[in-house]
């Protein structure tokens, strides 16, 4: 195992499920204009053309082409508010309502109307290949499975559902009635999405399949995360602790930028995976 892999995977599987701030994490300066746009896009398209199991981790970056607001990075939730006390489950229970009125109900007001975009569309052709074998998302937007991945794990769970705090019902999202905050269950209950809230821990067959997934696969494409979200952050480190590539795509340097990944292709997930596509399908 690498040195620094080693020291990635002690520290921060001490602190599974916990938020990390972005100053724990060496930094490497370098400079990123030293490799053009057109010498990255080739390497990826070679890069994704000799491999033979690749797995992508997403994150909201992915989603932000296809109006979804993330949590971090420009035009992030986090300009509002603190996305880490709002979404935290100890928020969530002590005032659901507030919860529900600053960041539940306008993400199933843009989920109900949201469609997947050239990123999503990109990571499906490239199934469609026969070279993605598996997307692990950290999204709970359902938006991997609507451009036409089979394999989607959702690490955070999905908001394709609420549940009933108090009896466990489960109602479809899109046809909540959020006319009343919070909405409830037939049995009075208050509902909650399904999905993992900071503070909760990950699915353990989520969890457990990731991992896998990520010992298993020879590259990895990191898309739209900002690394900083545990466990999730974790799988890129697994996958190159198992001899894997680690392809980053992001219009801004993450944690991983260089010290986990190979190299870091500094765009929109849409552009981007339509320009390798492309590259890709010359060459095959
Ligand atoms: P994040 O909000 O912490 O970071 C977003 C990252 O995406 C940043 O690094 C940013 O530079 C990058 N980004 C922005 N626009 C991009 C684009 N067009 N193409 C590629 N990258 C782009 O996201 P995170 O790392 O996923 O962690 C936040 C947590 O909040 C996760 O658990 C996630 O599930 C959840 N979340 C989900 C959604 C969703 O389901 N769409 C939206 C917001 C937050
Ligand atoms: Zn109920």
């Amino acid at each position: 195992m690498r040195p620094l892999a080693f020291f990635f995977k002690k520290k921060y599987e001490a602190l599974l499920n916990r938020i990390i701030p972005t100053s724990y994490y060496p930094t490497r300066p370098f400079n990123l204009n030293e490799v053009s746009m057109d010498d990255l896009i080739k390497q990826a398209a070679d890069d994704l053309a000799a491999a033979r199991n690749v797995v992508a981790l997403t994150g909201a970056g992915i989603s932000t082409e296809s109006g979804i607001p993330p949590f971090r990075g420009k035009g992030g939730l986090w300009e509002k508010f603190d996305p880490m006390e709002i979404a935290h489950i100890d928020a969530f229970m002590r005032d659901p309502a507030r919860v529900w009125n600053l960041l539940v109900k306008d993400l199933k007001e843009t989920l109900d109307t949201a469609s997947p975009n050239d990123g999503h569309k990109g990571l499906a052709k490239l199934e469609e290949m026969g070279k993605l074998t598996t997307v692990i998302t950290q999204n709970i937007d359902g938006l991997h499975q609507a451009a036409g991945n089979t394999d989607v794990i959702e690490f955070h769970g999905s908001f394709a559902w609420q549940r009933c705090m108090d009896c466990s019902q489960k109602y479809e999202t899109s046809k909540v009635d959020i006319s009343e905050i919070p909405p409830r269950c037939s049995c009075g209950g208050i509902l909650r999405p399904d999905a993992v809230f900071f503070g909760e821990m990950i699915p353990q067959d989520a969890m457990w399949r990731s991992r896998q997934a990520a010992s298993d696969c020879d590259l990895m494409l990191v898309v739209g995360t900002s690394a900083v979200v545990q466990p999730a952050a974790l799988m890129p480190v697994y996958a190159k602790e198992s001899g894997a590539k680690v392809v980053e795509i992001n219009p801004e340097k993450t944690p991983l930028t260089l010290e986990i990944s190979d190299y870091l292709i500094m765009g929109k997930a849409g552009e981007v995976m339509n320009r390798i596509i492309l590259a890709l399908e010359s060459k095959i």
